[in-house]
């Protein structure tokens, strides 16, 4: 097919480049965390109401969640975007060395600012598309929150909101260009194991008091012998959330421990998780105390798709290279000699797994790595919970310097320069060119539901929350 209707999407998109720029980094600003992006919401649903979707928001349980859409009857392809930001990342722009706003301390150290908007950006372009090529089909542009900490899209996809979307698109700022192949993200369970004992003196009558905090103990003692028994590939990591006091002379009445387990598939989570509530209730009987279980937050495995990894690769491949002016470069270079030790062996270790060392020496890697190097492993993505349900693709665009880890100030700072912005257009550039593609052509639409259902191969979503967990900071 030729690729004329990407450079018309592409020239949308650059026509209307600055009040892209301009919301992403007013988000970048406003830097609100999970569940209370309460201005950036409201600031992306008053542009796609001016830009004429439809908007329905707080949706789940979720006030800053939203749906803005155009168009009517099948496909319906949903763009994913997110806007909270992480806390103690607040940095102040372009500064090389830590330097956080006086005031503030969260900051936009995942680059979400960036992600929402190009989705939004991509929603926007094939619309206008849509219009002037009168296309069938409804596009939505879906405003998860809480992607951090909380996996806002498993109470939308728990509630209903995908059951009709047929293909969802969406893609994560780093410092590569790649398709995202699902599969290597790790599912994740969050929660809460809370003990209640009883207090008393622990001199004057210790066989009054049940220890709470023996509990978290016992309850921790029976994990680590779990790991013994567990997949490989599995990880379970705890913090404790109250320790029961800081006075050694009172047995502590209540004493909690947050876990985060993971594995590859949500399944096996859900096992890992089932064992470990039996162990909570082990080390309840033990301790003679009573435990309250409290999962807060699920994020699935995100199960890959081909056809529109192809489709995005087609894209991608019109898009990269992006284009860098010497003074890029120069910034990029400046924030390279400000990541540790550590980013710089991960750097390395990258370039090897990707089997691009020649790489190395550029301060941005403006160039497409191969589709099918794995790439992604150890984080969890919400983004999984929305591909159990709905096939879904998913692409990697270049915003920062080669070697900046996500999750750090080095990241929030470099969020409103020139680089992050061209990697944000260039992923919007990606998403609209296979919204249209989709929209044009409904066997491949059907092509990427076969594949999602022979990935599947019979499995279906356990719907990992709790039927009455709801949204929460915690
Ligand atoms: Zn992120």
């Amino acid at each position: 097919m030729s690729a004329e209707f990407r450079n018309e999407l592409i020239a949308l998109i650059e026509e209307n480049r600055k009040a892209y720029t301009d919301m992403s980094d007013t988000i970048w600003g406003y830097a609100e965390p999970r569940f209370q992006e309460y201005k950036s919401s409201e600031l992306q649903q008053e542009y796609m109401k001016s830009r004429g979707f439809s908007v329905k928001a707080d949706l789940a349980g979720e006030e800053t969640a939203f749906i803005a859409e155009f168009g009517s009857g099948k496909p319906v392809i949903g763009f994913l975007g997110e806007f909270d930001a992480l806390s103690a990342l607040q940095q102040e722009a372009d500064k090389t060395e830590r330097s956080p706003i006086e005031g503030m301390t969260n900051g936009h150290g995942c680059g979400h600012h960036l992600l929402g908007t190009a989705s939004v950006a991509a929603a926007d372009a094939l619309k206008t598309y849509m219009e002037e090529h009168n296309l069938p089909g409804t596009i939505r542009y879906y405003g998860c929150p809480a992607e951090e900490n909380a996996g806002g899209k498993a109470y939308l996809v728990r509630d209903g909101y995908f059951d009709d979307c047929d293909i969802a698109l969406t893609w994560h700022p780093f410092a590569i260009n790649k398709v995202m192949k699902g599969g290597y993200h790790l599912a994740n369970f969050r929660a809460f194991f809370t003990f209640h004992g009883i207090s008393s003196h622990a001199a004057g009558a210790p066989e009054l008091g049940r220890s709470a905090l023996d509990a978290v103990e016992m309850m921790d003692i029976g994990v680590n012998f779990m790991r013994e028994h567990m997949i490989d590939a599995a990880r379970v990591h705890g913090a404790i959330t109250n320790a029961g006091g800081i006075a050694p002379n009172v047995i502590p009445s209540e004493a909690q421990i947050l876990y985060a387990i993971r594995a590859p598939k949500v399944t096996q989570v859900k096992q890992l998780f089932d064992r470990m509530c039996d162990i909570a209730k082990g080390a309840a009987l033990i301790t003679g105390t009573t435990v309250e279980i409290k999962q807060v937050a699920a994020y699935s495995d995100v199960i890959n798709n081909d056809t529109l990894n192809d489709m995005i690769q087609e894209s991608l491949d019109q898009v990269i290279p992006i284009g860098y002016t010497e003074e890029e470069l120069e910034y990029a270079k400046q924030f390279q000699e400000v990541t540790t030790v550590l980013d710089k062996e991960g750097l390395k270790a990258m370039a090897g797994e990707l089997g691009r060392k020649e790489l190395l020496p550029h301060p941005l890697w403006d160039t497409i790595i191969d589709k099918n190097t794995r790439f992604g492993g150890g984080g969890s993505s919400d983004v999984g919970d929305v591909s159990w349900v709905v096939p879904t693709g998913q692409v990697y665009t270049a915003c920062y310097a080669a070697g900046t880890a996500m999750h750090s100030w080095q990241a929030t700072a470099q969020g409103k320069s020139t680089i992050a912005h061209k990697g944000m257009l260039a992923a919007a550039k990606v998403m609209a060119c296979v919204g249209a593609d989709l929209l044009m052509n409904p066997e491949k639409v059907a092509q990427a539901k076969a594949d999602w259902k022979e990935e599947l191969n019979g499995e279906v979503y356990p719907n990992p929350l709790p039927a009455d967990a709801k949204p929460e900071i915690w």
